[in-house]
């Protein structure tokens, strides 16, 4: 018979599953220790937030718990703005590394005696060869390497240059130093890779303190071992450089933590690569790294997506070995989940077309109830004011329509929501002929719900009033890419040659309920009928600005229903 923790064990992903026996073995004394490394020379994506969720939710599952360490061993500008906005990413999806916030920099000086440890042992050389020739000397897949001429200089000649290296007594790139492991080996990260290079430059936390900087495969695997992680998750191309940080961590007899590999996210419509981010927002393609149409956690938060709903994204997708793009509808499907039970109904008309009430008193407005949130009754509901004058949606009128249109059409009665039947007696058209206004009569019998003598309409519509309303501009976005694979290019052309080029539409005179004065910045709503909308980060009452999030058909509902008919 199964255990329910057996049970419980299976249901695991192949992490946790690890992690498990690794508990139940009593592997690590039973401390479970993960972390996320961002290198702070970019914004995070909805990618980082796949292995933030790893991470941090193993941590929390399994009574541990996760570092944010910073990979800051590549000195570059603006680093502390991009440490800044990680920070702020990391909170807003809802984890918390306690007191354990790290820097990889912080560890240069024991990296530096590392370096010196393996010196001695004639694990490690000074390298006169540039960067070019290091190149050439490295071989390919199918040829081996050649040695370096410097490869043999004796110990107390490469313990002289790299404390000169230090000392700053060289130029940029004319030594490096470099581990001595088999420039024949299989794999080309065992021929004796760089550890050091001479860079003069400023790092954001030492200062001027180094002018020579560790390689990354020489920082990362100590940066685990010093803060003891136990489990070190990270994509699927780093699974060719875990013999190399073995390497590394046995030459100096260090902690070991057990590296674990699982494929990365990629997401139809999007890039998700850090230089292209940079790239788009340095050419300003968008307007920048928190544009609501880019995949950063910024720009998907200042676009309304709520952390649930990209928390619950990174549950459904789980983790496995095989790299493969996830559809974005997908992501759109989980925010719905979550906005539709979350979010506060208001009416909003975008296109507007004015509705004159002709039987309706002059100047009486009337404050009528409208429930907030059919989903959630606890949030009660509000007043929205009617009046003589009206605005519908454009689209929501059509002087000859057509058999399937049910909406409000010449001498047809709708329903305004939580208000009352109108009946299309005029339409006023411009010298173009195109339709500016409508005169209607309305049956005050019908207030708030059904006719007394049980005469029905077809459709209800939304609408705000003329008076009463406020104007909003409003933002609506598509995806940034018109081809599922951005990279997908022609020869010659580049991944920005696909951007989308109605990616965003501003509609700068819309009229939303006045309740949405109220409305903060990143707030999130649904406006009835239109979709999920957030207010931008500068929306103010001055000047109200709304983001759609997303529309309200669910397109990833109708392929799934279309997967299992098959
Ligand atoms: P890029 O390749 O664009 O420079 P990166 O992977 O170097 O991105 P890091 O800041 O080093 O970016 O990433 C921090 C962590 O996030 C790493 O552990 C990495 O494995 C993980 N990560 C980055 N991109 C993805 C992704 N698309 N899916 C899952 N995890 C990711
Ligand atoms: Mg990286």
């Amino acid at each position: 018979m199964e255990t329910p923790e057996k049970e419980e064990i299976v249901k695991l992903d192949f992490i946790r599953s690890i992690v498990a026996e690794d508990i139940k073995t009593n592997k690590w004394d039973g401390r479970v220790v993960t972390r996320f490394p961002p290198e702070p020379n970019g914004y995070l994506h909805i990618g980082h937030a796949k292995s933030i969720c790893l991470n941090f939710g193993i941590a929390a599952e399994f009574n541990g718990r996760c570092h944010l360490r910073f990979d800051d061993t590549n000195p570059a500008k603006e680093e502390q703005e991009y440490v800044n906005s990680i920070i702020e990413d990391v909170r807003w999806l809802g984890w918390d590394w306690g007191e354990h916030l790290y820097y990889g920099s912080d560890y240069f000086d024991q990296m530096y005696e590392y370096a010196i440890q393996l010196i001695k042992k004639g694990k490690a050389y000074v390298c006169d060869l540039n960067a070019e020739e290091t190149r050439q000397y490295r071989g390919s897949l199918t040829q081996p390497g050649k040695d370096s001429p410097y490869r043999n200089r004796p110990v107390e000649e490469n313990l002289d240059l790299f404390e000169r290296m230090k000392a700053g007594e060289f130029p940029d790139g004319s030594r490096t130093l470099r581990a001595k492991i088999d420039m024949a080996h299989v794999n080309m990260n065992m021929r004796d890779p760089v550890m050091y290079r001479i860079l003069h430059a400023s790092h954001h936390r030492s200062g001027d303190k180094w002018c020579i900087y560790p390689m990354y495969d020489w920082a990362h695997g100590f940066e685990d071992s010093i803060e003891t992680v136990t489990h070190s998750i990270c994509t699927l191309e780093f699974e060719n450089h875990r013999p190399l940080y073995d390497w590394f961590l046995d030459q100096v007899e260090a902690y070991h933590p057990q590296q674990i590999e699982f494929a990365r996210l990629n997401l139809t419509y999007t890039v998700m690569s850090k230089r292209k981010l940079l790239q788009l927002v340095q050419d300003k393609l968008v307007s920048g790294w928190d544009d609501p149409r880019m995949p950063t956690l910024s720009g998907l938060r200042r676009r309304g997506y709520s952390p649930a709903s990209i928390r619950e994204f990174c549950k459904v997708i789980g983790v496995n070995k095989f790299n493969s793009t996830i559809d974005f509808a997908l992501l759109d499907h989980c925010l719905r989940e979550d906005l539709n039970k979350t979010s506060a109904r208001v009416m909003a008309v975008l296109n507007p077309l004015k509705v004159v009430i002709d039987n309706y008193p002059e100047g009486q407005v009337e404050e009528l109830d409208a429930v907030n949130n059919p989903e959630d009754p606890n949030v009660g509901t509000r007043k929205v004011p009617f009046s003589k004058e009206l605005y519908i949606e454009q689209e929501d009128f059509m002087e000859e329509p057509p058999k399937k249109f049910f909406r409000l059409a010449p001498g047809r009665e709708v329903r305004l929501r939580y208000a009352y039947f109108i009946t299309c007696n005029e339409v006023v058209k411009d010298e173009q002929g195109n339709v500016v206004e409508l005169h209607c009569t309305y049956d005050p019998a019908t207030r708030g719900g059904d006719a007394p003598d049980g005469r029905r309409v077809k459709s209800t519509l939304h609408w705000v009033s003329a008076e009463k309303s406020v104007k909003a501009e409003v933002r609506l976005y598509d995806h940034l890419f018109t081809k599922e694979n951005p990279d997908d290019v022609e020869e010659g052309q580049s991944f920005t040659d696909n951007l989308n080029p109605n990616s965003l539409e501003i509609l700068p005179e819309c009229y939303v309920e006045p309740s949405l004065l109220e409305a903060k910045p990143l707030d999130r709503y649904q406006f009835e009928r239109l979709g999920y909308f957030c207010a931008d980060k500068a929306s103010s009452r001055e000047k109200l600005i709304f983001n759609r999030t997303v529309g309200l058909r669910d397109t990833w509902a109708k392929i799934q229903k279309k997967e299992n008919k098959k």
